[in-house]
């Protein structure tokens, strides 16, 4: 099998979206823009022994590669199309190949996103996916709007996957729940889209709360103050916060892939709604200040979110 089976046979299947007009095969690929809309387009790249260990399964490695994307097209309330991957690889692995395959199939039907094209390289295993999505015109949420009185709030639960993570490092088994948190993460994607309307700010949370939170604050030139007791928790990470009294894992532990948002009171009712309709958990921490920085009230240890350099 050479370089042009392997791409044939593990990442090229039909496409329904009509807007494609040119898929895998060509030197680019080729889609229409409906009238109205941008075109909102985002990359990130996973690294073994960076984002995932040499034992995460391919298809829980195709699965994260997708939904960290899905859910940067998310935070910008935008509806996800096509992505294009770009995949370095040690070896010709079939198996490997077809676990991977399957599984981004799989991903990508559910979200209705088309593979539109990529790169395959040999090299030590990297998956750099490039998303691509639309919002009607300067209806994309940014970083940049929130205002002194917002609320600041998350969905869903907060620190999961920094907790499966701590376990996996401190030589304990975390259950196959935690594990799912940490490597087969849910993208907001239909929350993205309902927060569109609602939300002043909304960032995805993939490096920490605090860390997060922070760049929402610095591009709206705004504070904030949260309060720990307010952020949403699971049980397992609550008895571990009671019995060592350290709030750094929800805090600063990251990949979770929630959103956090601010968003003026006046939606605090439509919020709710927005809460049952997309059957995802949205809880208030804090409120946007006038006075810049980020204030968090009953933790006051040692917090560092998670850098590359
Ligand atoms: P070129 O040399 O012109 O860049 P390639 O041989 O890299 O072409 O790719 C051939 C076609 O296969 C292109 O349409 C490219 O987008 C697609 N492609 C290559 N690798 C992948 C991949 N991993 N997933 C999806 N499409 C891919
Ligand atoms: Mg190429």
């Amino acid at each position: 099998m050479n370089e042009f089976d392997l791409i044939r046979e593990y990442f090229t299947w039909p496409i329904k979206d009509p807007s494609v007009a040119l898929g895998v095969g060509d030197d680019a690929a080729l889609f229409s823009l409906e009238q109205g809309y941008q075109l909102v387009t985002t990359t990130d790249t996973l690294v073994e022994g960076v984002h995932f260990s040499a034992s995460t399964p391919a298809k829980d490695i195709a699965h994260k590669s997708l939904a960290v994307n899905l859910s940067d097209i998310a935070a910008m309330g935008a509806k996800a199309k096509y992505f294009t991957l770009a995949i370095s690889l040690p070896k010709l692995d079939q198996s490997w190949l077809k676990e991977f395959s399957d599984s981004l199939r799989q991903l990508s039907g559910y979200y209705k996103v088309s593979l539109i094209g990529g790169d395959t390289t040999r090299g030590s295993l990297t998956i750099t996916i490039n998303m691509f999505g639309i919002v009607e015109f300067s209806k994309a949420l940014t970083r940049s709007g929130a205002r002194p009185g917002d609320g600041v709030y998350v969905s869903g639960t907060i620190g999961d996957a920094g907790f499966c993570f701590w376990k996996l490092g401190n030589g304990l088994v975390p259950s196959n729940q935690e594990l799912k948190r940490l490597n087969c993460p849910t993208p907001k994607i239909e929350l993205g889209l309902e927060l569109k309307n609602l939300a002043s700010a909304c960032i995805d949370i993939s490096d920490g709360l605090e860390q997060d939170l922070t760049h929402i604050l610095k591009a709206s030139s705004v504070g904030a103050i949260i309060e720990v007791e307010k952020i949403p928790i699971s049980e397992a990470l609550y008895v571990h916060i009671k019995d060592t009294n350290n709030w750094s894992i929800p805090l600063c532990g990251g990949d979770d892939y929630e959103l956090c948002f601010t968003a003026p009171e006046d939606n605090e009712e439509a919020l709710k709604m927005v809460s049952e309709s997309c059957n995802v958990n949205i809880t208030k921490i804090g409120v946007v200040s006038e006075s810049l920085g980020l204030q968090i009230e009953g933790f006051d240890g040692p917090r560092k979110s998670y850098q590359h350099f």
